[in-house]
């Protein structure tokens, strides 16, 4: 473990360095200064996240959800394109709407088991 313990520099962007055997071993970004353009990436890396939609969370979406933390943002369901409401940070594994989700667990269910009773069978 490295001895970084010095307490943190502000800088002038509002981050925090973390400065250990006298350089900069880290900068810890303050999470809430993200604005919605630096979702660009976010966008483009999860295509089924509807651009723009990325927000606070109103009392609507707080309805739908079960649990709640930070941003939430909207996604058009890969297999049907019904929009649903996520977490923002659960959009790297969120790509389909719960019926369809349901359903693609139980074909993925059926395929590994078909796969498993032909192993066995060639075996
Ligand atoms: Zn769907």
């Amino acid at each position: 473990m490295p001895r970084v313990k010095k307490a943190g520099l502000k800088t002038g962007n509002g981050s925090t360095v973390v400065e250990g055997m006298g350089k900069v071993v880290a900068e810890i970004k303050p999470k809430t200064t993200k604005k919605a353009k630096d979702y660009a990436d976010f966008y483009k890396k999860y295509s089924h996240v509807v651009k723009g939609s990325v927000r606070e969370p109103t009392k609507e979406d707080l309805k739908v959800l079960t649990k709640c933390h930070g941003r939430v943002c909207t996604i058009k369901c890969t297999d049907c394109g019904t929009e649903r409401v996520i977490n923002v940070q659960d959009a790297f594994q969120v790509t389909r709407c719960p019926a369809c989700k349901v359903k693609a667990a139980k074909e993925a269910r059926k395929a590994r088991r078909a796969k498993k009773t032909k192993a066995r069978k060639t075996a």
